[in-house]
């Protein structure tokens, strides 16, 4: 089995004063070793908290998976007990976040951190955490390493804390990295490097990637597959080429269209996908894309699409790409 996390009907519930937001309503996909997967979408349509979900990172008292499977190397992490979980953070699964500055401790020196994770997971000596720690900043790219382990948080630029953070999540040799807009934070030049970084970690290490992220950009440069969430669904699944240059479904074409292009004339405005997102307190009956949508049917309003193959590796969830809604228009434009 080259899979090594299936995730299967995954839904994700918060409870708030106004009711329960459904976050993530039924999510499928797979990540194989050595892959990049992307997953894009506005803000709120329930890509951190699938990344989150697969960490078990959702806090009890807010929020639960109330449905679905999570295997990893075939072992189930829903219910895994909370201990069990606790050691494949970071050790099988490890995730970083867009700020570094909240993720990491400025009082203690970054040597500090990073050996801290070592000792814990592997029980080894101090001058064995601390060589690996040496290793790990040379494989993130930080120059005379051994200095820099005395330094703390407020001595590395911004670039150079986020990629402590890759180094801090890659310290145990997990099989997947989550990185949840880890380059939203920084300039463009940064951004750049940071992803070639996490092109030369998976060259080197073999870790599987799942990129979260809002930027078409990263996702052309880094993944081989996508992901395209909308109001707590994938949407649209596919390789990256298929995503950029054959899309289907009128929302990841909208997000194509409204991305910003280096050859472009930057007083041309962009087109953004017009409209909000659905109230996910009470998600529509139909397809959740209906109101901010083109091309929506009759039958988009009423019926939830299921989930379509445009080729063998590539899927779309969209009643204009479902047979029997092509037969039924078929018919219609027949008797007139
Ligand atoms: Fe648009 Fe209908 Fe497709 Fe939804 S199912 S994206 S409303 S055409
Ligand atoms: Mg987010």
């Amino acid at each position: 089995m080259d899979n090594l996390l299936e995730v299967k009907g995954l839904h994700v519930a918060f409870k708030t004063h106004g009711g329960e937001i459904k976050a993530v309503r039924g999510v499928d996909f797979s990540l194989k070793r050595g892959e990049t997967l992307a997953i894009v979408g506005e803000s709120g349509c329930g890509k951190s908290v699938t990344a989150r979900s697969i960490m078990r990172l959702i806090p009890e008292h807010v929020g639960k998976i109330t449905q679905g499977s999570i295997l990893f190397k075939g072992e189930e992490l829903v219910t895994l007990p909370e201990k069990e979980m606790r050691s494949k953070r970071g050790s099988e699964i490890s995730m970083i976040f867009q700020d570094a500055m909240t993720s990491l401790n400025p009082t203690l020196t970054i040597g500090e951190q990073i050996m801290e994770g070592i000792i814990r997971h592997q029980k080894v000596s101090r001058s064995e955490a601390k060589r690996q720690a040496v290793e790990i900043l040379q494989l993130v790219g930080i120059a005379n390493p051994e200095s820099r382990l005395k330094q703390y948080l407020y001595q590395f630029s911004g670039g150079m804390r986020q990629r402590i953070m890759i180094a801090i999540a890659l310290v145990c040799k997990p099989s997947i990295l989550i990185a949840d807009e880890p380059t939203t934070a920084l300039d463009v030049t940064i951004q750049a490097q940071i992803i070639d970084l996490f092109k030369t970690i998976q060259q080197k290490t073999g870790v599987s990637i799942i990129i979260i992220t809002h930027d078409l950009g990263v996702v052309a440069k880094i993944a081989d597959r996508v992901n395209v969430m909308y109001a707590g669904k994938v949407v649209e699944t596919g390789p990256v080429r298929e995503i950029f240059y054959n899309p289907q479904h009128p929302y990841t074409k909208g997000l194509l269209a409204s991305m910003p292009r280096l050859d472009a004339d930057r007083n041309i405005p962009l087109s953004p996908i017009p409209g909000t997102p659905p109230d996910l307190f009470a998600p529509p009956v139909g397809c959740a894309f209906a109101a901010r949508c083109d091309y929506a049917l009759e039958v988009c309003r009423k019926h939830q699409p299921e989930q379509t193959d445009v080729t063998a590796a590539h899927q779309v969830t969209c009643w204009l790409q479902d047979p029997r809604a092509q037969k039924a228009l078929q018919s219609l434009t027949k008797t007139g």
